[in-house]
């Protein structure tokens, strides 16, 4: 299909719950997109942290087609190999005790927010449930992760929305204390809030939140849709605040472009959602599971220590440009934010350099990198000229 084809099908025939850039793409090849006329982008979005092996990656494909082949899909009612396998290695790299398989960020993030509940009212009974969720967070789009989400934009048009959260600004422990009551029965955060503009939480500030949530047996819950599976260059984000949260959430790139998520519990949380609690069809499904264990053989030590390496090369590279659109650049590995300088919009940015040939993306009140994981120093400097050239 011609990308004009595309895009004329889908306003016929999709809903238009998206503000779509005018870009149509048809194929890529590692950190490349190509649009209906074979038109080149370099992709410092990778589906919005998704795929973080790229695209056309030839392993990942030899392994989602084998596993097509050999089973596509068994209900969980069953046992299967490639989820069990997927979870022992989630759990031995983490430190976590097991996992519940889901599809998508805000199904995951349902699930952390269920046995949180559950966790409390089999411990205290009822009237121990809300939840203290940071200002500028995003969780998701389901009624319940619309209202964990912590910024007022999000809570509209859809009443009534679940009751039971209570927000505190981010970085900020007063904050935490003025929400804080008899009520409360978890803190949820994102270590780095991403929809909010790439804001990495202070280390002090979540060790002492950790501290609290012991100290009053609420539970220390952490989303990590975007900033999980080696984005920051760990695999969880939270291994570099030095804490194991008990209940964390991961989606995203978990499986390279599939979709699939989760959450993983520790030992105090492993028995709260027993059987008949939760559950979902197509959770754990093996072709998915499949994709996340060849995603986990690549994310190694050495891949990690890439990630890191290459979210300082581009950081140091587009600070040097010294554009004048541009502050600050924020972040951790390959979870980059751009501030955007007084007198200039992000979105005339983003169409900017979508235009010219790179795709970015925007968050909170500036730009957002999420390049794959895997992408070169090629691909990387190819990106950094096209913004020269789009923005000097
Ligand atoms: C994307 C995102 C979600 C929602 O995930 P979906 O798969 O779109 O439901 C939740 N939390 C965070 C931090 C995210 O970045």
């Amino acid at each position: 299909m011609t990308s004009i084809e595309m895009k004329d099908l889908t306003h016929q025939y999709v809903m238009t719950t998206y503000g779509r850039f005018p870009v149509a793409i048809d194929h890529g090849k590692g950190a490349k997109l190509y649009d209906g006329e074979g038109r080149e982008y370099i992709d410092f979005t990778s589906g919005i942290g998704v795929t973080c092996l790229g695209y056309g990656n030839e392993g990942w494909a030899e392994v989602v087609a084998q596993q097509a082949r050999k089973l596509n899909h068994v209900s969980n009612l069953f046992y299967t190999e490639p989820s069990a396998k997927l979870a022992e290695i989630l759990c031995k790299r983490t430190g976590e005790s097991c996992v519940f398989f889901a599809n998508g960020g805000g199904e995951a993030n349902e699930g952390m927010i269920k046995l949180a509940r559950k966790y409390s009212f089999d411990k205290y009974g009822k009237g121990r449930a809300t939840i203290i969720t940071l200002r500028n967070s995003f969780h998701g789009r389901t009624i319940t992760t619309l209202m964990a989400t912590g910024q007022d934009v999000f809570h509209q048009y859809f009443f009534p929305f679940t009751e039971g959260f209570r927000y505190a600004a981010a970085n900020d422990l007063e904050a935490l204390e003025a929400a804080a009551g008899d009520d409360v029965c978890a803190v949820m955060m994102e270590l780095v809030q991403g929809e909010g503009g790439v804001l990495p939480l202070d280390y002090e500030y979540v060790q002492a939140v950790k501290k609290i949530c012991e100290e009053r047996d609420w539970l220390f819950l952490v989303d990590e849709v975007q900033s999980g599976v080696g984005r920051t260059g760990s695999l969880f984000c939270f291994q570099q605040y030095d804490l194991l949260p008990d209940v964390v959430s991961f989606a995203k790139g978990i499986a390279g472009g599939l979709p699939m998520a989760g959450i993983m519990a520790n030992e105090k949380c492993r028995n709260v959602l027993g059987p008949g609690t939760h559950a979902t069809t197509f959770g754990a499904n093996p072709i998915c599971a499949a994709a996340a264990l060849y995603v986990q053989e690549q994310l190694d030590d050495a891949f990690l220590a890439e990630v890191k390496k290459k979210g300082a090369y581009l950081r140091e590279q587009i600070e040097a440009l010294d554009l004048p659109c541009f502050g600050k650049t924020r972040g951790m590995g390959l979870m980059i934010g751009i501030e955007v300088a007084e007198g200039y919009n992000k979105s005339d940015i983003a169409n900017k350099l979508i235009e010219a040939g790179l795709l970015v993306l925007t968050a909170g009140p500036g730009m957002r990198l999420l390049p794959p994981l895997s992408i070169t120093k090629e691909e990387m400097d190819k990106g950094i000229a096209i913004m020269k050239a789009a923005l000097g």
